[in-house]
């Protein structure tokens, strides 16, 4: 899970805090994407949230704002949480890379591998019930696989719940039903856990 890679053994980062962290990706400097960026995205959501959704990196509206999906995707995603009757603020969101590649292009082995140490670090400081994989670059990341299409719904190591990323369904509407009741099922095993 979350590939180890020399850089990143050779640099492990030790958080005090979810503050501390949150400083820490704030003022990176370990990838390129840093000197591109106009601000990182750590993260948003309560340090014990129950559920979090991980996405795939910042895009312009969140690489201005300094917050996770806030664009369109944020929009769709903010709908599709309401009709799952999931409430926003109580959720963990957060990407795998937490700068914005150029052109929105999907981040690469270095950007994901520098990234690595935060995402770990968020994954066992927040330690969620329910994690949800929101597309390939989020499901490759964290469990190795692609295949979304096929895999949605899955549950994989007890908490990874795997579903699409809120542009498949800005791209293909007919895939809103599937995207709500993954999140619905993310929410109910929350609530069971
Ligand atoms: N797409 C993502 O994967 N993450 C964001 O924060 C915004 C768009």
């Amino acid at each position: 899970m979350i590939e180890k890679t020399k850089a990143s053994e050779s640099n492990p980062i030790t958080p005090s805090s979810i503050q501390d962290l949150e400083t820490m990706i704030r003022t990176c400097k370990r990838c390129p994407l840093s000197k591109s960026r106009t601000y990182a995205v750590p993260g948003v959501g309560p340090e014990n949230a129950k559920i979090l959704l991980l996405g795939e990196a910042p895009g312009k509206d969140e690489d201005i704002s300094g917050k996770p999906f806030v664009g369109r995707s944020g929009k769709i995603l903010d709908q599709c949480l309401a009709e799952a009757r999931i409430d926003r603020s109580c959720v963990f969101i957060t990407n795998v890379v937490k700068c914005r590649p150029p052109q929105n292009r999907n981040p690469n082995a270095e950007e994901t591998a520098a990234c690595g140490p935060y995402l770990r670090a968020q994954l066992e400081m927040i330690d969620p019930k329910v994690v949800c994989l929101l597309g390939n670059v989020a499901t490759k990341a964290v469990l190795g696989m692609v295949g979304v299409t096929s895999l949605h719904g899955q549950v994989f190591e007890g908490r990874f719940l795997v579903t699409f990323h809120p542009s498949a369904i800005l791209r293909n509407r007919n895939l809103k039903p599937a995207f709500v009741s993954d999140l619905l099922a993310a929410k109910e095993m929350a609530d069971r856990m």
